[in-house]
């Protein structure tokens, strides 16, 4: 399949816990978009998130996707042109994309605690963390300076300067357009939490950027995350990919599936006999490609059914 087409997707599991079925849902219409369309898969292993990483859970997403029938051409066990495949593998090229950031004085050190950034405001501003009023900005000439300032056991943060008023606009594949003015929704965000590491908003459009992905299939959860990504693109002079993002998988009460639900662990549905034919089925009935009654189906056999068209707007429903 490889090479056949420019079109370039990636599965991006972190290790933080199993696979179940919201993670498996959407790395299925991952697959099945680039799969039906001859594209390249690689999988990536974001697993920055060091104090959350459970020990083994990376090895076990790649053995549950293997057991359900998902493949990659590229990815930490296969190898490929555009490796490592593992984030923490790729410190230095975080550590760089920041220096050419801060060259150009898009990056400033921040000084500010969790505990001093929600201090400052009454409840959580955005879904994935909290507003940032630029307390820290323009406020130390250097790394050096802003250190000076903390205890020996902490460093200080490095914040992107985000543009005052610009509002971000893009297209995405599934949601439509979508807009956001990033200085009044989240502030200047956290590039890295130390000297020469890297967070998440780096280090995805670092890594997407050199993998050379065109698309980006992930949950909406991460909608409102993508403005700032952008913005990241535009300064190092990157080209985004296409977007899309897809509805969660929640509850019969409408929360996004957890532990109160059950377990949906995918290794769960093996250990109790499943069949991983009756897994996809499962995750087919939940995305609309399967007739009613149908309980064994394969990736392949999704294949010639998967049309974006056909993926229901709202949150797939488990139990149905
Ligand atoms: N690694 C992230 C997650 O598991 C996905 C990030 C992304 O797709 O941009 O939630």
């Amino acid at each position: 399949m490889n090479g056949t087409s420019p079109l370039r997707g990636r599965l991006a599991p972190s290790p933080t816990g199993a696979l179940h079925l919201g993670n498996a849902r959407t790395f299925l219409l991952a697959w099945l978009s680039i799969r039906s369309r001859n594209g390249t898969l690689v999988l990536r292993m974001e697993d920055l998130d060091h104090p959350k990483n459970k020990p083994g859970a990376a090895r076990e997403a790649l053995e549950d996707l293997r057991w359900l029938g998902f493949d990659w051409d590229e990815g930490p066990d296969v190898g490929g042109p555009y490796g490592p495949y593992t984030q923490t593998e790729r410190i230095e090229r975080y550590a760089s994309a920041l220096e050419r950031l801060r060259e150009q004085g898009l990056a400033y050190p921040c000084v500010c605690s969790r505990r001093d950034v929600e201090a400052g405001q009454s409840a959580p501003h955005t879904e994935d963390g909290l507003y940032y009023p630029g307390t820290c900005r323009g406020r130390f000439a250097d790394f050096a300076a802003a250190q000076a300032t903390l205890p020996p056991d902490r460093l200080p943060a490095w914040r992107f300067r985000v543009p005052e008023g610009e509002v971000v606009r893009f297209d995405d594949g599934f949601c439509g357009p979508y807009e956001q003015e990033v200085s009044a929704f989240s502030g200047d965000f956290v590039l890295a939490r130390h000297a020469l590491g890297a967070g998440y908003m780096l280090a995805v459009v670092v890594d997407d950027a050199a993998m050379g992905i065109t698309e980006v299939v992930r949950g909406d959860d991460l909608l409102p995350t993508t403005p700032r990504q952008l913005l990241i693109y535009r300064a190092l002079g990157l080209v985004p990919p296409r977007f899309f993002h897809t509805p969660l998988v929640v509850g019969p009460d409408g929360r996004r599936l957890a532990k109160r639900h059950g377990d949906t662990r995918i290794r769960a549905f093996r250990e109790a006999g499943y069949p991983p034919e009756a897994v996809i089925a499962l995750l087919a009935g939940i995305s609309g490609l399967a007739e009613p009654g149908e309980t064994a189906l394969t990736l392949p056999e999704l294949l010639p059914r998967f049309r974006w068209s056909a993926i229901p707007r709202t949150p797939a429903v488990f139990p149905r």
